[in-house]
């Protein structure tokens, strides 16, 4: 059987919350695997996928961009079929353009290599979180519990990108070939499809590596 690297991205935010999430999807895929807490990217030639947590995008992205040389790396790696989980700010970070309602074009570091504009905070502050079930046909019939937690919504898509679903008309989740990024936070949802639907993604990748 094969065994995954599954890399997830330590800078700050959910990090322990989608590790737990991956380490259940293994089990119920009947995987092997393990994951692997990246601070900089000279070992994503090793990973066969990436995890982008949730978190404050603003730091995660600061922290990154000191890494010039790496992030050139981890770019190309994306651009040539490593698969990517993002979650809110891990979306943020994914996309092309970000702005909010009141500051306009929020400049801030973005890995710009998801085809979206994003505006972060498209539900309001902290206070406002909330839960909503979600209708998601990609995981299958059943809703998804989406956790959002100053989630943003995707206000622009380019061509090769796919709405996964929508929440009161807002696009909370999209997949561009091997990027799927949502607003909200599915290792919370006690419901780990959206892991295993990326994991299966990882494995199709560990496959076409060594083939
Ligand atoms: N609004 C946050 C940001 O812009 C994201 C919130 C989250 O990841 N829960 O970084």
């Amino acid at each position: 059987m094969k065994k995954l690297r599954i890399g997830i991205l330590g800078i700050q935010g959910d990090i322990e919350e989608n590790s737990d999430a991956i380490n259940e999807a293994l089990k119920e895929l009947q995987i092997e695997g393990s994951v692997i807490f990246l601070k900089n990217f000279t070992s994503v030639t090793e990973i066969d996928g990436l995890i982008i947590p949730g978190g404050e995008s603003t730091v995660i992205g600061m922290l990154l961009f000191l890494q010039k040389v790496q992030l050139d790396l981890l770019k190309n790696k994306i651009q040539s079929g490593l698969p990517v989980l993002g979650t809110c700010a891990g979306l943020i970070l994914l996309a092309n353009k970000t702005y909010d309602k009141t500051v306009g074009e929020t400049k801030q570091h973005l890995l710009e290599i998801l085809d979206v504009t994003v505006e972060r905070n498209a539900f309001g502050r902290q206070k406002d979180s909330f839960e909503s079930k979600l209708n998601i046909p990609f995981l299958g019939e059943e809703t998804f519990n989406g956790v959002f937690i100053r989630g943003p919504a995707i206000t622009e898509i380019g061509e090769g990108v796919q709405i996964l679903t929508k929440l009161d008309n807002k696009i909370v989740a999209v997949r561009q070939n091997n990027i799927i990024a949502t607003s909200f936070h599915p290792e919370l949802a006690n419901d780990n499809r959206f892991h295993k639907s990326f994991l299966n993604m990882c494995l199709e990748y560990n496959n076409s590596k060594k083939n």
